[in-house]
């Protein structure tokens, strides 16, 4: 049996390295065992729910999580906001997803992965170019590994997130998305949540757009994303920039009225960008270690999982390691995961989900007697609650529709651009 060593034991890492000991592989994870206050990445979708429970661990995230019902997108311009929730997902996927405190939640992945029998090393491992197109541990970080016994591993998973070691180490270019967005966010207690406990609340803001997502023992995460220009105007200081942009916005305000911030602020930027290679002789890029395309609809912890677990399959179908036309398969099945998600992001973000929405309400009004519009409309909206749960997003049908419906059942409202999320 090959070795496998996994670097970075954030969701992507630990899933691959718990679903490889559930099958009788043994790697080694390189944890660096930071446990910061804050990390992004505590909305989760449905479709994470499944490989929960594959690892046995749905009860517990379960217990240390808030139940989020569904996402609510608000808009300034909308007649009215848009409600989704997993109920739409019956019978495709479980209809509910969590609220996570992400340092919690990534802790209880690592101390699954040891429960199944991975040996853990709390080690910020560090690569080298082998030079022959691969990476190789380096001296120190082998040692750090004693049950490798002084030999590479044959298999390293770069499972290091947005530190991206091995794109690094062998200078892999990147694709970036169309974005200069820069994301600020931190914990409040005290606040007010207009929509049903748990929901997560999407707001389009005057330059951006923020999250609000309630997590346990009364906290609210806020985020804003804005463009780096506009950020800029807000202030010198992350803490300046949330709270302005808090404050300036008439939905944003009155939920953190009687609010305290519990926690620092925390900034992310430059997080739209995907490899231009995945893997190469003896190595395999894993999560955002890989690419990751944008937050707005929470994809990024499930495509984090959902390509752990699917590598996994891969090892237990050839267990001396994916050969590279399995890899092939594997990076681009992944690669349409990023293009559907991007699509859909980009629906959100150009403004026609908001114009297809005033459209069908339009209809509506205007042929009251007719059900057909009001069946389209209802079938428009499964599609959509699906594809944003991770049930459908690839579905070719589900894109088809969703591109018919965005460019051809649009009139009669202001153009999609007059909504558009800048
Ligand atoms: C602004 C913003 C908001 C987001 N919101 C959401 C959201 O609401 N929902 C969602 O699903 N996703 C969200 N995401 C995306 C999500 O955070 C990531 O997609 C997800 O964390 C990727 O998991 P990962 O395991 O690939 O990487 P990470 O979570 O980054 O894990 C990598 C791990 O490797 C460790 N590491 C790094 N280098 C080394 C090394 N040399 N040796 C050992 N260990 C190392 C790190 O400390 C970390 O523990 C958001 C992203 C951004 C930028």
């Amino acid at each position: 049996m090959k070795t496998v060593a996994i670097l970075g034991g954030g969701p992507a890492g630990a899933t691959l390295a718990a679903r490889l000991a559930q099958s009788g592989i043994r790697p080694v994870l390189f944890a660096d065992g930071k446990a910061p206050e804050l990390l992004v990445g505590e909305s989760l979708i449905p479709a994470v729910v499944p490989i929960l429970r594959r690892l046995g661990i749905d009860e517990r995230v379960a217990g240390m999580a808030t139940p989020k019902p569904g996402v609510s997108f608000v808009h300034p311009k909308a007649a009215q906001d848009m409600d989704f929730t997993f109920d739409s997902v019956e019978g495709v996927l479980p209809t509910y997803a969590y609220n996570v405190p992400r340092p919690a939640f990534d802790h209880l992945l690592a101390t699954r992965a040891e429960e199944l029998g991975v040996s853990a090393i709390r080690h910020r491992a560090q690569v080298e170019p082998d030079g022959n197109g691969g990476v190789r541990l380096t001296p120190e970080s082998l040692a750090a590994a004693p049950l490798l016994g002084g030999k590479q591993p044959d298999w390293l998973i770069d499972a290091s997130g947005r530190q991206r070691l091995f794109a690094r180490a062998l200078k892999i270019p990147a694709r970036k998305g169309p974005r200069q967005d820069v994301a600020y966010f931190a914990h409040f207690q005290g606040y007010h949540h207009p929509k049903a406990p748990g929901q997560v609340i999407i707001t389009r803001l005057e330059a951006g757009w923020s999250w609000r997502i309630p997590l346990p023992s009364d906290r609210l995460s806020i985020g804003v994303v804005l463009d780096r220009e506009a950020a800029r105007a807000l202030g010198d200081t992350p803490e300046d920039r949330l709270h302005a942009a808090i404050h300036a916005d008439p939905y944003l305000a009155p939920a953190v009225a009687t609010a305290t911030r519990v926690t620092a602020v925390k900034s992310y930027a430059n997080y739209q960008l995907t490899s231009k290679q995945g893997f190469g002789p003896g190595w395999i890029q894993l999560g955002d270690a890989y690419g990751f395309v944008d937050p707005m609809l929470s994809p990024g912890l499930f495509m984090a999982m959902h390509s752990a677990d699917a590598l996994a399959d891969l090892f237990l179908e050839q267990p001396q390691g994916p050969n590279a036309q399995a890899l092939r398969r594997y990076f681009d099945q992944l690669d349409d995961w990023l293009r559907a998600w991007t699509e859909l992001i980009d629906l959100f973000y150009s403004g026609r989900i908001f114009s297809l929405q005033a459209a069908g309400e339009r209809i509506l009004q205007v042929t009251r007697r007719n059900p057909v519009p009001r069946m389209l409309q209802k079938h428009l909206h499964s599609h959509i609650a699906c594809m944003t749960a991770g049930a459908w997003t690839t579905r070719h049908y589900s894109r088809r529709l969703i591109r018919f419906a965005s460019k051809h059942l649009i009139w009669g409202v202001p153009p999609a651009e007059t909504m558009a999320i800048r």
